[in-house]
């Protein structure tokens, strides 16, 4: 059997929900999902359809309500908080949409911080250079333009050749330009490190990007297609 046709998420009947009784709200329903090794996956999805907490639980992030989910062999459902945090820093690099850099770190050692914890990493220039921020090695946080910054998220999420990268909304808090030049940097680690991605966006034109788009609704898949050709972030129109 060729290993690489299986899954790396595995998902079976996640339930999460919150509250009890007429006040519950249910993030997922009962939803399954299979992720191959190296898919580029957009999320696409109105406010409050289950994204972050489906996103969530496969990073180890939280846990649903019901039924489990897997990485490759490994069940994240009910794994204690260790495990979890083993599973995250070993195997998962994640990208929200604010950055959360250290202000007082310069670039290269924001993502050195995380290269130091790493099993196996790439040289933090590497990873900058990946972004196209070799020239900003030495500057700090404020002194970059926001989507500057979110280049820097990346790199710190790739740094560690992450199996998954993780990202929601990565684009949310920028305009469309430098959105483009995050989104390239995310594509550029999903086709030369091989990581399974996953991008959480509302914005459709986003999708165009990817070569499996889910669109959930209620906490339901409601459409799982493929894209025929995956656009570059440049062609992308918004
Ligand atoms: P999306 O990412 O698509 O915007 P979320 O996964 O964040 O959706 O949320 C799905 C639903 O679950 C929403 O109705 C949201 O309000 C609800 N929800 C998420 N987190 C919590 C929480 N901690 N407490 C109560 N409700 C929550």
């Amino acid at each position: 059997m060729d290993r690489s046709e299986d899954p790396v998420f595995s998902a079976r009947g996640l339930c999460k929900s919150y509250g009890a009784g007429e006040v519950t709200v249910y993030a997922l329903r009962d939803l399954d999902v299979d992720i191959r090794n190296g898919e580029f996956v957009v999320l696409l999805g109105p406010s409050g359809s289950g994204k972050s907490t489906l996103l969530n639980i496969l990073g180890g992030l939280d846990a649903p309500t019901s039924g489990h989910a897997k990485w490759r062999d490994h069940e994240l459902t009910g794994s204690s908080e260790a495990d979890l945090t083993r599973y995250r820093r070993e195997h998962v690099g994640f990208v929200f949409q604010f950055y959360n850099l250290i202000p007082n770190l310069t670039v290269e050692e924001n993502v050195e911080l995380v290269a130091s914890i790493a099993e196996h990493p790439m040289k933090p220039t590497e990873a900058l250079e990946m972004v196209g921020l070799s020239h900003r090695l030495r500057h700090f946080p404020s002194q970059l333009s926001g989507g500057e910054q979110q280049r820097v998220a990346v790199a710190r999420a790739i740094v560690k050749r992450p199996d998954a990268l993780l990202c929601d909304e990565p684009t949310g808090a920028l305009d469309v330009e430098t959105g483009k030049m995050v989104l390239a940097a995310i594509a550029r680690a999903n086709a030369e490190l091989g990581a399974t991605t996953v991008v959480i966006t509302h914005n459709s034109a986003i999708a165009g990007m990817a070569n499996r788009v889910l669109r959930l609704g209620g906490g339901r898949i409601v459409a799982d297609e493929r894209n025929p050709r995956q656009q570059r972030p440049e062609e992308l129109s918004w």
